[in-house]
């Protein structure tokens, strides 16, 4: 199963993306993890990338893509994979579809204002980049990730201007591409308002059926 997650920033889909990937037995390939990664070891890759990134810009096309298809050329992923955070244009929707064959988009769907409460309370590990949030979804103890241990920290592009930014950009230049996939024929909409801490069974419930149905 090859999977993309569309949807503003904030909305869940990195959230989700450890019950999907259990569920499909797929990989988890996100784009945003990958620069972060590349951020920490100061590749010239994250160099490049980290100054967009924190202006909450979007990471130029021609290095987004060359990185994402060098990813998805590797062996591993050919059982299937869900993508997040990929593709965020026209262009990269373009370029994918030259070197992918995507089974479905599932396109989350939250109001405003869950989208910012999302993102001005969310928390990642420095270790493992799993997610938390200071009231939907509250580590055991905390700052200390429940999974691995690591510290956990506030994003830089999730501090007000950025996020600000990047709702912006997510309007003008990603929102086009649920038209570009509705078109296609393999778009499915799931509404995710509800706090997943709280309602996770509905919630799965809900992404699965629309990932399985055709
Ligand atoms: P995310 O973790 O998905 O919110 O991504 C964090 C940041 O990485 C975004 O705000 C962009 O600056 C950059 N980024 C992630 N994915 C892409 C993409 N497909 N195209 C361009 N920039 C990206």
């Amino acid at each position: 199963m090859k999977l993309i997650a569309l949807g503003s920033p904030g909305v869940g889909k990195g959230t989700y993306a450890k019950e999907i990937i259990q569920k499909y037995n797929i990989l988890h390939l996100s784009t945003g993890d990958m620069f972060r990664e590349n951020m920490k070891n100061n590749t010239e890759l994250g160099i490049k990338a980290k100054e967009f990134i924190n202006q909450g810009k979007l990471v130029p096309d021609e290095v987004t893509i060359g990185m994402v298809k060098e990813r998805l050329s590797r062996e591993d992923t050919k059982g299937g994979y869900y993508l997040d955070g990929f593709p965020r244009t026209i262009p990269q929707a373009e370029a994918l579809a030259e070197f992918a064959d995507i089974d479905r988009v599932i396109n989350f769907k939250a109001d405003h204002e869950v989208i910012i409460q999302r993102l001005s309370g969310r928390r990642i590990c420095k270790q493992c980049g799993a997610i938390f949030h200071t009231i939907n979804i509250i580590p055991k103890v905390e700052g200390v990730c429940d999974s691995c241990g690591g510290e956990l920290y506030h994003r830089d592009d999730d501090q007000p201007e950025s996020i600000k930014k990047r709702l912006q950009v997510y309007e003008e230049e990603t929102k086009p591409l649920i038209n570009f996939y509705k078109e296609k024929g393999i778009l499915k909409e799931v509404q995710v308002n509800e706090d997943f801490g709280k309602n996770k069974e509905l919630m799965l419930n809900r992404i699965f059926t629309a990932i399985d149905n055709n």
